[in-house]
């Protein structure tokens, strides 16, 4: 997500600050502007580059926007964010990253008393909870609603007159905001500030509210309570290298999880490859602390999307074949020790695997800078169910037997957690970890959807 006010071609600002966050998603890009008066919206599949072009930005004249980019769900373009609304009382549109756990009963709690939905996105739950407050002033509305949701949240709200910027009591995404000349901007990543020359203020904190309009930015918070949760795949594989989230580098995190990792599995072997780009800077760690030289033994297509992000298993199928190329001159005859940054249904890792055989490589070692990935995310991650995560229905033996390696390494918990610099910071350590522990930082309900869920409805 981004978001900008004050600044006179906002919705270019916002191109370029999505196109720094393209990573995040690439199933659907959308940006809706506001000249103070009116609010209009452009929005695609595809990404950024699909969506828009020099005519579209022309457009989209105001001095403030907000832009989203999707990661998974339910395909069709009403379902693209941000989602724009407009009623005799003003517009409203809201951009939404995470996951919302009570979205089932928001939504049929709404519909019992009249309302109609034209998406299937949690997100229109909020706008219509907004809507629907007896309150008068905006940040009144959002902080009413804001108390009937629970789950994962970092929204941008965008009307007329202002831009509301709200953080989930636990902090579960990234949020941040930041300056450029006089106007405030708001992005999902510090990524996104380098290439527009802002410069980062701040993340948001769990359960504050920001108010950014023409007098100015104003804070608040909708909950006193409120502890730090980030999610801990954010830092592993989620996040750009060039990002910081709350005060650490995600390439500076990741080089610390693969020397871990290094320690950790103890192995001999003639190269360390990194699986690009999100493993690189892990495997770079990893071949530092091993004392083994870093090659390049894979490449990576550039112009296909991460086969994470595909929302079928077919798509995600064909993306791995058209993604990932083995180097035959650096892995034929060598002991590869490969790093990747998880394993969730072992499908990739097994190609990965045969490819870097069928190259050459005499043993193939894999080592895996995160734990086990044994539960679902209900936070907006798309991870999949337990039936699907190979952590939750295998031993680390019987992957490795299946994904065919010749040895199978995971970075313990602990590991992990020392790495990224949390170690100290007490039992919760300020971060998600659910996806590796089952301890989850809020309530989960029996229906609770998941990402992968709302897909296949
Ligand atoms: S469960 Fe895992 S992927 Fe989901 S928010 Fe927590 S750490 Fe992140």
């Amino acid at each position: 997500m981004f978001g900008i006010w004050g600044h006179p071609d906002a919705a270019r600002m916002t191109y370029y600050g999505l196109h720094s966050l393209q990573h995040r998603g690439q199933e659907g890009a959308g940006i809706v502007v506001t000249d103070g008066k009116r609010m209009k919206g452009i929005k695609g599949d595809g990404l950024v580059n699909d969506v828009f072009d020099e005519k579209k930005l022309d457009s989209l004249k105001g001095a403030g926007a907000i832009g989203h980019v999707r990661y998974t769900g339910k395909s069709g373009i009403e379902n693209i964010q941000p989602l724009l609304f407009h009623s005799s009382s003003g517009s409203l549109a809201l951009s939404h990253t995470g996951n919302l756990i009570n979205a089932n009963d928001l939504r049929h709690q709404l519909e019992m008393q009249g309302s109609i939905f034209q998406t299937n996105t949690d997100t229109e739950a909020l706008a219509h909870l907004i809507k629907r407050s007896g309150y008068l002033a905006l940040k009144d509305k959002v902080k009413n609603a804001l108390s009937m949701v629970k789950g994962a949240y970092a929204l941008i709200v965008l009307t007329e007159n202002e831009l509301i910027i709200a953080q989930d009591p636990n902090g579960l995404r990234p949020l941040s905001i930041g300056k450029v000349g006089d106007a405030y901007c708001v992005a999902s990543e510090t990524c996104a500030y380098d290439l527009i020359g802002a410069e980062y203020i701040r993340d948001v904190e769990p359960g504050e509210l920001i108010i950014i309009n023409d007098e100015g930015l104003h804070e608040e918070r909708f909950t006193l309570s409120g502890s730090h949760s980030m999610c801990t795949m954010e830092y592993v594989y989620f996040s750009r290298p060039d990002s910081d989230i709350r005060g650490i580098n995600i390439h500076t995190a990741r080089k610390n999880l693969g020397k871990q990792l290094a320690i950790e599995a103890n192995i001999e072997g003639d190269v360390v490859t990194g699986v690009p780009d999100s493993s690189i800077s892990s495997a770079i760690g990893f071949a530092e602390t091993a004392g083994i030289p870093y090659e390049l033994g894979l490449i990576k297509n550039r112009y296909v999307g991460r086969t994470f992000i595909k929302p079928t298993q077919e798509l995600r199928e064909q993306g791995v074949k058209m993604k990932l190329s083995p180097v035959r001159k650096v892995v034929e005859g060598k002991r590869v020790i490969m790093v990747d940054d998880s394993i969730v249904r072992g499908t990739t890792s097994r190609r990965i695997v045969r490819m870097l055989k069928e190259a050459g490589a005499t043993e193939v070692h894999v080592c895996i800078s995160s734990p086990p990935m044994t539960n679902p995310c209900f936070y907006g991650i798309d991870v999949s169910t337990h039936e699907e995560l190979i952590a939750s229905n295998h031993s680390v033996e019987e992957i490795r037997e299946i994904i065919g390696a010749d040895s199978l390494t995971f970075l313990s918990v602990d590991g992990m957690m020392k790495s990224i610099g949390r170690e100290d910071l007490g039992k919760n350590c300020g971060q998600c970890m659910a996806c590796f522990t089952g301890e989850y930082p809020t309530e989960i309900y029996p229906d609770t959807p998941l990402p992968y869920e709302k897909e296949m409805e």
